[in-house]
């Protein structure tokens, strides 16, 4: 098996090459590697749903995580539970194929990867409900020596959870793993760039600065990759999740429900830029629920609706009776959302202008400068599996490693 360390640069989008630094770690991956420049992302383009089918190659259609939190309507947001735990995931992963080569994983703030039996170090994506004690509850969703391990090292660098310091945190302790653990596949997921953008907006001097400091981050990472004996010829790869856009103006879906008659049929859970409707009695009609929001679209902020059978080939999870996305500028919120005030967002549908992540690869006998077409998300694991040599055959995308090999 071929060892690889998957870097996510959280809301980065084809939209930011040109603020990228030619001399920048992510330039220098492309400009030696191969890239894919329009993955595009999972509906609804958010972090959790598009992490796992990174690491899946399935639709949340068949995940199941097709939110970054259960529909939780009597719950207020602070104290909604998030998809932490590995166990929500309804299908094979990465890591479990490389535990079943033998290999060993190490992931760090890696979503949906928390409780893994297939990692063997896990410093987890978790935060605390109201109430409960964030050490406590990160030792117990992780994996306690190699916690503290890098809360020692590196604690000083991060102040609580707020960027960019725990991104620095992050490469930090994903470097130092690499340098001593020699994982077989290490995951980390770098938060900074969505961070800002979501309180500063989309393009701005915020999101320039974070975008330069992983360009750092990934320098940080390949030296320990390049460094280290047993690592030479592990794969970096570099992925996102989603691009944002800019919002400016909140429309209340539980209040839009209310005013046309449908709150006792259906609840709604905001995705940000698109919103489910979930049906809360067996009369409920998402036809007629349907016509009457089309008839409102404009009053609503509503760019489109999406039936079910639409959803069906989007590749949305099940359960949900009908959806909608938000017109430009507009975010969505289902009521109990406590008001962030944030100036961009994501959570979209297809053909969006922020739709283009990110897959670029680098290493030993991977093509230079090579520019893969559009593929879809769910294309990134099996990909993964064929560059490393292991078998991943639950996955439904697409195995374009033969394109990436010199
Ligand atoms: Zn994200």
């Amino acid at each position: 098996m071929r060892k690889a360390v998957i870097v996510s640069l959280d809301a980065f989008f084809d939209a930011d090459y040109e603020s990228l630094s030619p001399e920048g770690g992510l330039s220098q991956i492309i400009r030696e590697g191969t890239v894919c420049r329009q993955v595009k992302t999972v509906f609804p383009a958010l972090t959790y749903p598009a992490h796992v089918t990174l690491v899946t190659g399935c639709d949340p259609m068949d995940t199941k995580v097709g939110q970054n939190q259960p529909f939780q309507p009597d719950t207020d947001s602070a104290h909604r539970v998030w998809y932490w735990e590995r166990k929500h995931i309804a299908v094979p992963t990465l890591f479990d194929a490389v535990k079943s080569a033998g290999g060993r994983n190490c992931t760090v703030f890696w979503p949906v990867c928390c409780k893994n039996p297939a990692a063997r170090w896990c410093f987890p994506e978790v935060h605390p409900l109201p109430g409960e004690n964030m050490v406590l509850k990160t030792l117990r969703y992780g994996t306690p020596l190699f916690i503290l391990d890098g809360e020692l090292r590196f604690g000083s660098m991060r102040q609580g959870i707020s960027e960019p310091g725990l991104s620095d945190y992050a490469a930090a302790i994903t470097a130092r793993a690499i340098r001593r653990k020699k994982p077989d596949l290490t995951a980390v997921h770098l938060i900074d760039l969505d961070e800002m953008r979501h309180h500063h907006g989309t393009f701005n001097r915020e999101a320039r600065e974070a975008i330069r400091r992983n360009d750092l981050r990934l320098d940080q990472i390949r030296r320990a990759i390049t460094e280290t004996p047993g690592m030479e010829d592990a794969l970096l790869i570099a992925v996102s999740d989603h691009g944002q856009s800019d919002i400016s103006v909140t429309v209340n879906l539980t209040e839009t429900l209310k005013a046309l008659g449908l709150s006792e049929d259906f609840g709604v859970q905001s995705n940000g830029e698109s919103a489910y409707f979930f049906a809360l009695r067996p009369s409920a009609s998402p036809e007629t629920a349907m016509a009457l929001l089309e008839a409102h679209r404009e009053e609503y902020g509503i760019l489109r609706l999406y039936s079910r059978r639409e959803l069906d080939h989007m590749g949305c999870v099940s359960g949900v009776s009908f959806a909608c996305e938000a017109m430009n500028q507009v975010v969505f919120s289902d009521g109990l959302s406590k008001n962030k005030r944030e100036k961009a967002t994501h959570g979209f549908g297809p053909g969006h202008r922020a739709e283009n992540c990110l897959f670029a690869v680098w290493g030993k006998n991977i093509r230079a400068g090579a520019d893969l077409p559009s593929m879809p998300m769910r294309d990134v694991a099996p990909t993964i599996a064929g560059l490393m040599g292991i078998s991943l055959p639950s996955a439904r995308g697409i195995d374009h490693s033969r394109e990436i090999f010199m």
